[in-house]
């Protein structure tokens, strides 16, 4: 980190912040110019804040030069992380991984349907939700526990592992003994003690991007869990919000080469809620499996017309099917297997 101090700081002054910076275990290393004096911090800056260093009134800037995240940033782990769902491995140059299945989970008869859909078009891991995080309080919210009991019978009629949102801590229970992959929401990205309770369990975790969250706060939030002590994290890009209406949310693909520059974990990319409309679903799945995502998490319903949610943004197994068709042949040409 450099510290840049003014030049008519009182030497008092000085010395107050230079121990204080000794203190945390940091050396300081000065230079002395003709109109600022500049500090070169080293040690683990992590734990500072710029804006605290910054309300000192002799302190003119404040720059880092590392990243405040550590444990998911590929300098110190070059190596890719690869995690295990329920016996698919995502990451580094395993086959792209495909999952899909409805937004809502409205039945055992419905998830189990659409669960042999979404296998016999290549689907390798199901996802459908059973705790909904809903705009309006008089939308559908979910079957909760029947609705991963369903999904869980889908998981033992299909052999698909199964993704599942998690939004309230008091479930992790249920999660931890029913779900292969624990889903935390958008809404959720940074609900820091949810979070802290994911770092807790062992289980993969499914960390969507806040709809307003910078690249930076999305990754602070894989750290927390990290930090806790869950190193099997997956990011997910679902776009994010922005002035454009034509679509719901805006996705912007160059996360994928930033996300993997930065961090040694895995994405997948989200093209049902970034989209919005199931006719744009296909060409940005390709287009992410060009930019080289490890997977993509897709809506799929039988009968999208009649969905409980997201209807219009969920494809028919039929055409989730020609998807993934095509989408083997992108993936080819970027020397990725589909699995
Ligand atoms: C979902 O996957 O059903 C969902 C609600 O997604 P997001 O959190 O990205 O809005
Ligand atoms: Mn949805």
């Amino acid at each position: 980190m450099i510290v840049t101090l003014k030049k008519n700081a009182p030497q008092e002054e000085i010395d107050k912040l230079h121990h204080a910076f000794e203190k945390r275990g940091l050396e300081v290393h000065e230079i002395e110019g003709d109109d600022f004096n500049v500090w070169g911090l080293v040690g683990d800056t992590a734990s500072l804040d710029e804006r605290d260093i910054l309300a000192n009134e002799w302190v003119a800037n404040v720059q880092r030069v590392s990243a405040p995240y550590k444990l998911a940033n590929r300098m110190f782990h070059p190596e890719d992380t690869i995690v295990d769902v329920g016996g698919i491995k995502i990451g580094g140059h395993e086959p792209i991984v495909i999952m899909g299945g409805p937004c809502s989970v409205e039945g055992k008869d419905q998830v189990v349907r659409i669960a042999k859909e979404v296998k016999a078009a290549g689907g390798q891991i199901l996802r459908g939700g059973a705790y909904k995080p809903r705009t309006s309080p008089y939308s559908f919210q979910g079957l909760g526990y029947e609705g991963i009991l369903d999904m869980a019978e889908a998981r033992k009629e299909t052999g698909m592992p199964i993704v599942s949102e998690l939004m309230s801590a008091d479930k992790i229970d249920e999660f931890v003994e029913n779900v292969d992959l624990v889903q935390i929401g958008a809404r959720n990205m940074q609900n820091f003690d949810l979070l802290k309770a994911v770092g807790h369990i062992q289980k993969p975790i499914l960390l969507k991007r806040g709809m307003s969250a910078s690249i930076e706060d999305w990754i602070m939030s894989a750290e927390y869990i990290l930090a806790n002590g869950n190193p099997n994290v997956i990011f997910c890009e679902r776009g994010i919000r922005t002035f454009e209406r034509y679509t719901r949310n805006t996705m912007d693909l160059a996360v994928v080469p930033i996300i993997k520059e930065r961090t040694h974990l895995p994405i997948v990319i989200d093209p049902s809620h970034s989209t919005g409309d199931w006719k744009y679903v296909e060409a940005e799945s390709l287009a992410a499996i060009a930019a080289g995502c490890d997977g993509l998490i897709i809506e799929v319903h039988d009968c999208p017309d009649q969905a409980w949610s997201d209807g219009a943004q969920s494809l028919k197994p039929e055409r989730f099917a020609s998807l993934i068709k095509k989408a083997r042949r992108v993936a080819q040409a970027v020397d990725r297997d589909i699995q």
